[in-house]
């Protein structure tokens, strides 16, 4: 069954966020930017089906003669980009190390592929099936960027300036943010994963790193002089929400250089994080055996294994940490 119901919330000026319906891998935020002399995404949902909500709601919110034209990817990967499909007119801006992980992650036919062949016995299947078969990427193809950049990217929407910065890798290699002067608002990208007493998000998933990158982005999200910060996914914050953002990234980055200094092996430095239970209302602890594998790897100066392999990783976690679900191993 696909995953519908997404929300859109009025920033003002001209500016929207578009909020995924519930947390969860692949679920979101994107921005609407809507001038009368154009409009553009930041962002895109992962399947069709999503961004087409997503389109439906930007029509409605678009003056006559205007379409959206251009879409700024934060980072590469599916959740943020995938549904560009829904705009095949549109220009395509990402950043050009964000290529590199184009080609780690899977393809939307390979990922549509793994999921519905996935074998719901096995720990990955159950994992794949659970949190990834409610998208559809049966008819998604390859979104080709047409746009690259590194540095700077200064565009104009109408009056409104548009800023665009490469940063260095931090949750992926080729991450971007932007920042909009006259809403006084930043899109972080996944360099931030909110969650509020109000709005529980899920643990981060980094799979570059430095943790010490993914701090310093947040710094330059906050030296902008935004006052409100959308993050790749979770609630919208305010200054003070980034500052505690930093404290759980200090947290975990301070953890995983300890347990390594110990001789603690990756994936079990990441039970022992879980299991000291710090951020309770935070979904998918799992993750951590991302987060911390891949700030071993600087630790260490090992390759970046692949992405089912991780994945692999993360569900044997998850089935160890799960309490069995009602009705079957799925
Ligand atoms: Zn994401």
């Amino acid at each position: 069954m696909s995953i519908t119901g997404g929300d859109i919330v009025d920033l003002g000026t001209g500016l929207y966020a578009w909020m995924p319906p519930k947390r969860g891998w692949g679920l979101a935020n994107c921005g609407l930017l809507v001038s009368p002399r154009g409009a553009l995404w930041i962002d895109t949902p992962y399947d069709p089906v999503l961004a087409g909500e997503f389109l439906v709601e930007s029509q409605k919110r678009l003056p006559d003669g205007v379409s959206v034209d251009r879409v700024i990817v934060t980072h590469a990967n599916g959740d943020h980009f995938w549904g560009a499909g829904v705009l095949p007119d549109a220009e395509i801006i990402v950043t050009r190390e964000a290529r590199e992980h184009i080609h780690y992650d899977p393809t939307p036919q390979q990922q549509h592929a793994l999921v519905a062949g996935s074998d719901p016995s096995t720990p990955l299947g159950a994992y794949l099936g659970r949190h990834f078969g409610g998208f559809d990427w049966s008819a998604t193809e390859a979104v080709t960027p047409t746009t690259y950049f590194t540095g700077e990217l200064e565009l104009t929407l109408g009056d409104y300036a548009v800023q665009v910065s490469s940063l260095p890798p931090a949750h992926t290699a080729g991450d971007l943010m932007v920042y909009l002067p006259s809403q006084r608002t930043a899109f972080s990208g996944d360099v931030i994963f909110s969650s509020t007493p109000e709005q529980p998000g899920d643990h981060p998933v980094h799979w570059a790193g430095p943790l010490a990158h993914v701090i310093d982005a947040c710094e330059r999200v906050l030296a902008t002089g935004a006052e409100v910060i959308v993050p790749g996914h979770g609630p919208v914050l305010d200054r003070a929400g980034v500052r505690e953002h930093m404290a759980y990234l200090d947290h975990v980055r301070e953890r995983a250089h300890a347990l390594h200094a110990a001789g603690v092996p990756a994936t079990e430095a990441a039970r022992r994080v879980i299991a000291e239970g710090r951020y309770p209302a935070l979904g998918l602890p799992e993750r951590l055996v991302v987060t911390i594998g891949s700030e071993y790897r600087h630790l260490d100066g090992s390759e970046l294994p692949g992405v089912l392999d991780v994945m692999a990783e993360v569900a044997a976690v998850a089935r160890e940490i799960e309490p069995p679900r009602e009705g079957g191993a799925a």
